[in-house]
């Protein structure tokens, strides 16, 4: 791969984003995060940080566009109404997620993965299937989805602003991190945690995912915190391996799409 001068979408003229799609990849991420509260210690951009910096990296790797990330993200509903959190409704992040990528198609994208480091299923599933109808070939990836059962690198599961996600944090972008303020977590499920699969960990028969219950309290009641997990267990260390491995993955995936659809060839949805 060739060295890039440009990786995103908006640090370039129209003429190269165009010429991109046609002469070098025609696969665009679509980073995706949430401004949300992550405990005293992380900013509330950690999300949208974390999907940022996996997608810079997996770009260099492959060759891949990234498309300008909106930072917001849709939440589950236990988390609405928690200060440091701003949620857009379920709609309008689906509105969102599909404009975008019908807008970037028209400038010769044909493949799209939008690349989420937040619990937003309820809405990417859906754009995913409205743009499938409108013959558009869409991912939608979570990236604690490449983890599974980590537990060479992870005490724990990956939960929220926890052991996992801050120790990418001080991987990616440590000068917003403050280990000083780490504190444990709390949260209680509203079914025995054994019918549930947690992000992170990979799934057993019978089991659901975390997103197909109302399972949680609303969070500003059950959190002391904000914090689900242990972010003291959090080191750069483990934040390096964590992201080395999702990139490596989603990478593995962008290349084997790049070979069987090569640059220009749409995927034939429609
Ligand atoms: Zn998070």
């Amino acid at each position: 791969m060739k060295e890039r001068k440009f990786l995103w979408w908006q640090e370039m003229p129209y003429t190269e984003v165009v010429r991109w799609a046609k002469e070098e990849c025609d696969l665009a991420i679509l980073p995706i995060g949430a401004i949300e509260q992550h405990g005293p210690h992380s900013p509330c951009g950690v999300d949208a940080y974390n999907a940022m910096g996996m997608a810079e990296l997996i770009a260099k790797k492959t060759g891949a566009m990234l498309l300008p990330s909106p930072m917001y993200g849709s939440h589950p509903y236990h988390h609405w109404y928690m200060p440091g959190t701003i949620p857009l409704s379920y709609d309008t992040h689906i509105a969102l997620l599909v404009d975008i990528v019908k807008g970037a198609a028209v400038s010769g994208y044909n493949k799209f993965i939008i690349l989420s480091a937040h619990g937003q299923v309820s809405t990417t599933l859906v754009a995913v299937h409205k743009l499938g109808l409108e013959g558009h070939f869409t991912l939608s990836l979570h990236w604690y989805d490449f983890l599974r059962d980590n537990k060479d690198v992870l005490d724990d599961y990956m939960w929220h602003a926890d052991e996992a996600e801050t120790s990418v944090g001080l991987y990616l972008y440590p000068k917003y991190v403050d280990m000083s303020k780490a504190e444990k977590g709390g949260g209680e499920a509203l079914v025995d945690r054994k019918w549930i699969i947690a992000p992170g960990m990979a799934p057993k028969p019978g089991t659901m995912y975390h997103f197909e219950g109302t399972f949680a309290r609303p969070e500003y009641k059950e959190l002391p915190n904000g914090v689900i997990g242990d972010p003291t267990k959090a080191t750069y260390e483990k934040g390096e391996k964590l992201v080395t491995r999702t990139v490596n993955h989603i990478s593995d995936l962008i290349t084997d799409i790049m070979t069987r659809w090569p640059v220009g060839v749409k995927p034939p949805i429609k």
